[in-house]
């Protein structure tokens, strides 16, 4: 039997088409949950009584629900329909039936996924699915550790938290071995060969690899024979513990030389977060050193060594390199292959070692399309060959999604690709011995005795946190499994619908209009630029291009039920994408000195989400009635002007 699903099967559908199943199954969960009551203690009794009903009290605090609840429903449908066709906008879509019936019947539960004496369900979940993410990553599922975040803002704060404190463990578990007379201690030295930590400098001692730094922890905690003794030992040294201006004071005086700051390296157009995690972990956003993109805004790989180069001549330690897989505004995907053929050139070569982090926020489910449903790796040709959408994805994209194996920590949202409610993003690690490096004890929560996954609130940044959101997860990779079958036939058809939109774009005519499109996406974000004779400057076509926005957009308080067709926008800004959109401005006729006087172009920005969108199902061509729509807005814009 073909294991790939019918995508009509997988969402309550634009006009509610599965509307009868889903509500068989709701129902289902809801009437499942009341008989939980029912026969919870039924020696209870009851403690809401039928004569109760009939008190004026009672029947007008139900009147009140029942009315506002009326009214709650009428103010949403001023909401924004993600579920159409017609949306095109940001990062949100109809989601998949899985998710919102086990997020529902999870719902009724109200468990907490802090502890999983709040969520003994749940919280299993919770890892479960972690699990099976680091495992669509590549990484040894023995000894991975994932789990769930708010979002990708929390998984990559966690993720640069954790590369902090590593960066400066071996420096702790130095200071901690000497407390305790350890006499050797043994270390790998990135360019081969092992050597005590006492002999190692300042510099030798925060240029470990990940792996190497994590083993002379532990073997200091073997070696001691007393394992509760060494964690409180090199906890007592932590930066953790000290903060920045202790921990560079002691190193200060131990060293006679602190070093220059710790960096961070992101891609020029990396998601702004990046700023506030430098900014909250004290590292602050000077420290955040931006890599150039190239044309397809993929990480400039050659500047990015000579980045490294640089900052190694200057003996500036590097904290950890993200590298972007599906940035947010055009879903370019790094070549990460090649960042990490130059990180380890950097550690072998030049004793520079760092920690891989992957911003696979919005890409990271994409590498489910390299995995058959037997569980193995596919080629290249294989994938191309099954999408059977021209070359997509091109070598590099595919290259980079296998290369996620060889990071140290990956951010994905299930509630961006994963087609899942909100809030759901999600942070693996390959090693999960890093937990202790940001582990807190709470006492009201922690009991001894309690099983692994009863102390996941020890290791993560958030506190309380919704069960539900786990359900959802899980129930939704249950129908849809993370390999080409699953996610990634899913996947592969948002890219078809938006090459094809691409395409349309590219060859529409727009009469007097110029309208020029980033490169072909990298996954399934479309933009393009829009220009006019009579605009004659950079400043006319941002403005022109902000007034098409909100004609498609909720954005000006206009009301969601005029709006033809939903776009977005966003501004390349010439401080992040340099050079890289040379190629565009003269498409556009803008000089470059104009450009970054302006300081950026404005483009629209269609994010494609729907696997329908070049199906022809249903009675309207999309694709044309989004392309007509454009052009009727180009000239009620430009009449206005
Ligand atoms: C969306 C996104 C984030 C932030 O994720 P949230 O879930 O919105 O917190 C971070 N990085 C990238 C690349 C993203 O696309």
């Amino acid at each position: 039997m073909n294991q790939r699903p019918d995508l009509g099967s997988i969402f309550l559908g634009p006009k509610g088409e599965n509307a009868q199943v889903f509500e068989r199954l709701l129902l289902e969960a809801f009437r499942d949950h009341v008989f939980w009551r029912r026969n919870f203690h039924p020696e209870d009794g009851f403690v809401i009584r039928e004569t109760e009903r009939s008190r004026p009290s009672f029947e007008h605090s139900i009147s009140i629900l029942s009315e506002e609840l009326l009214g709650l429903l009428a103010e949403l449908k001023a909401g924004v329909p993600f579920f159409s066709p017609r949306y095109v906008g940001h990062m949100a879509s109809d989601l998949t039936m899985a998710s919102l019936i086990g997020y529902f019947a999870a719902m009724l539960y109200n468990p907490n996924n802090v502890a999983a004496e709040a969520s003994p369900v749940t919280s299993r979940m919770e890892l479960e699915v972690a699990a099976q993410l680091s495992a669509m990553f590549g990484y040894d599922t023995d000894r991975q550790w994932g789990h769930l975040t708010s979002g990708g803002t929390v998984a990559n704060f966690e993720a640069l938290w954790v590369a902090r404190n590593l960066k400066y463990l071996p420096v702790a578990v130095r200071w901690a071995a000497e407390e305790m007379g350890t006499d050797d201690l043994r270390v790998r030295r990135p360019g081969g060969g092992t050597e005590s930590i006492f002999d190692l400098d300042l510099w030798a001692l925060l240029n470990l690899r990940p792996a190497d730094t994590l083993d002379a922890a532990e073997a200091f905690r073997t070696g001691l024979g007393d394992e509760s003794r060494a964690i409180e030992a090199v906890g007592h040294h932590s930066m953790a513990r000290l903060g920045y201006q202790e921990f560079g004071r002691r190193l200060f005086s131990e060293f006679g030389d602190a070093l220059p700051s710790a960096v961070v390296l992101v891609p020029s157009t990396a998601h702004y977060s990046w700023e506030k995690h430098c900014r909250a972990l004290g590292i602050g956003s000077t420290q955040l050193v931006h890599v150039p993109v190239d044309e397809r805004f993929r990480m400039d790989v050659d500047a990015l060594e000579e980045t490294l180069h640089g900052l190694a001549a200057r003996r500036q330690p590097v904290i950890g390199c993200i590298s972007v897989i599906g940035t947010t505004e055009e879903s370019a995907v790094d070549r990460l292959h090649e960042v990490v053929d130059v990180r380890e050139r950097m550690a072998r070569e030049h004793e520079l070692a760092f920690f891989l982090h992957a911003d696979a926020a919005w890409g990271g489910y994409a590498a489910s399309l390299v995995w058959g449903a037997d569980g193995s790796r596919r080629s290249h040709a294989e994938v191309v060959a099954d999408v059977g959408c021209g070359e997509w994805p091109d070598g590099d994209v595919y290259q980079a999604l296998c290369a996620l194996e060889s990071t140290d920590s990956v951010t994905v949202d299930p509630h961006k690709l994963g087609f899942v409610p909100y809030p759901a993003g999600a942070v693996c690690f390959r090693d999960r011995r890093v937990r202790e490096l940001v582990a807190v004890e709470a006492p009201y929560l922690f009991h001894r005795g309690a099983s692994e996954w009863g102390y996941i609130g020890r290791y993560i940044f958030e506190g309380s946190k919704p069960g539900a959101a786990a359900a959802g997860v899980w129930m939704s990779h249950k129908v849809l499994p993370l390999n080409a079958d699953g996610y990634g036939y899913l996947i592969g058809e948002t890219a078809r619908g938006a090459l094809t939109l691409h395409g349309r774009i590219s060859r529409a005519d727009w009469g007097d209009f110029q309208v020029v499109p980033l490169p072909s996406p990298d996954l399934n974000i479309v933009c393009f630029a829009i220009s006019h004779p009579s605009l004659d400057t950079l400043e006319q076509i941002n403005d022109f291009c902000t007034r098409v926005y909100e004609a498609m957009s909720v954005s000006a308080g206009r009301d969601a039920r005029q709006i033809p067709y939903f776009v977005t926008k966003t501004l390349l800004k010439a401080e992040s994408y340099g050079e890289s959109i040379t190629a565009i401005l003269d498409g556009l006729g803008i000089s470059d000195g104009e450009y970054r006087a302006e300081g950026g172009l404005s483009v629209i920005r269609c994010t494609v989400m729907d696997p329908f969108l070049a199906s022809g199902r249903g009675s309207v061509d999309f694709m044309e009635g989004f392309v007509e729509a454009l052009r009727t807005t180009f000239a009620a814009e430009l009449a206005l002007q």
